[in-house]
């Protein structure tokens, strides 16, 4: 995977952040927030402004010595890409730094189609989407796809759903026919980038498949070969119906089969039986709901997580967790996979989720 960082140091990606994060702010509440050197601060700042990353943008209120000249950034001075990759349809969002979304495509992926017919589609989105803006200012592309996949290498490994894709160097593949640098992860991890939230935390996404983003301790988590989180595949009941993963009764097969059945209201509660077991296995405190089934009826699907939630803990109210839906609906994976790219320029690529939030909020 080609370097998506531009070899941006620590302190300069902490001022950028502090930048976007306050809107408007000065040196001199630069150099308080960050622990930098005044010298430091102005050095970093200069550059970022030579850069256009940064614009003077008035005066701050005198606090007793000369006005404070204000600093703010300039959101379409570079851009990314955020795509997802579904089984049947793909969505591509262009995305300024400061997370908004000034341009969307999407198209139908016939049945049948090669990874390289597909592959061939999506650069041709992306490349719709990129006339817009000057290439120079194009930082990268990400796409999220669903797992089994090498987040690290961009390959994917016998994904759900995408039969012939396996061993697809989809990252490469895409990045030889955008001529950009291009990264990869899992849906679901795109998903928990997607809006801010705690530091401990789970993006559960109920789509195609079922699967769960993870956030603990503030850090993504992918596990040891990236693909953690294969929430949908937590066996509830051993004789239970044949899953498209090859067990029996996994929690995916469960609801699929529910909501087959027209039973929205079992799917809901047996989503909240597995996300029940995901809180007491890692206490999180907050869980974001997403996915087309959700999205059907999210009321629906929050109030009877929560409720499930309320029933299988033991002290509710010291464990108190809070169910919503994700904000950017049914746009949350994509922008996410734009978070991919744009995160690392904030020094916020692998901990926080909060790089796109400040647009959502
Ligand atoms: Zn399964």
């Amino acid at each position: 995977m080609a370097n998506l960082t531009a070899l941006r140091d620590h302190n300069t990606a902490a001022v950028l952040r502090r930048i976007r994060a306050a809107r408007e702010t000065s040196q001199l509440e630069l150099a308080e927030a960050t622990g930098l050197t005044a010298q430091a601060i102005s050095k970093i700042v200069r550059r970022l402004t030579e850069e256009g990353l940064v614009t003077p943008s008035g005066r701050g209120r005198p606090t007793g010595g000369k006005p404070r000249t204000l600093l703010s950034l300039v959101p379409q001075a570079r851009w990314a890409v955020g795509a997802q990759l579904g089984r049947t349809a793909l969505t591509v969002l262009l995305v300024d730094l400061g997370g908004r979304v000034a341009a969307a495509a999407s198209a139908p992926i016939e049945r049948g189609w090669t990874p390289s017919e597909v592959m061939d589609l999506l650069a041709a989105r992306i490349e719709a989407v990129l006339a817009q803006v000057p290439r120079e200012r194009v930082l990268g592309v990400g796409v999220a796809c669903p797992g089994p996949l090498d987040q690290r290498t961009g390959v994917l490994h016998q994904a759900t759903g995408l039969p012939g894709w396996d061993g697809v160097a989809l990252g490469d593949e895409l990045a030889a026919r955008l001529d950009l640098p291009v990264a990869v992860d899992k849906d679901t991890t795109a998903g928990v980038l997607s809006q801010p939230g705690s530091a401990d935390r789970a993006f559960v996404y109920l789509d195609d498949g079922l699967g769960a983003g993870l956030v603990l301790g503030g850090r993504v988590q992918r596990g040891a070969r990236t693909n953690a989180g294969e929430f949908g595949h937590q066996v509830l009941d051993p004789a239970g119906p044949r899953c498209a993963c090859g067990s029996r009764g996994c929690l995916e097969a469960l609801c699929r089969a529910a909501l087959d059945a027209d039973r929205p209201d079992l799917a809901a509660d047996l989503l909240g039986v597995g996300v029940a077991n995901l809180l007491r296995l890692l206490d999180v405190d907050q869980v974001v709901l997403g996915g087309r089934a959700v999205l059907a009826d999210p009321e629906r699907w929050r109030a009877r997580v929560a409720a499930a939630l309320r029933a299988r803990t033991p002290d509710p109210d010291w464990q108190a967790v809070e169910v919503t839906v994700a904000r950017a609906g049914e746009r949350a994976v994509a922008l996410g996979a734009a978070g991919l790219v744009l995160g690392p320029w904030f020094g916020a690529g692998e901990a926080l989720g909060a790089v796109l939030g400040a647009v959502l909020d």
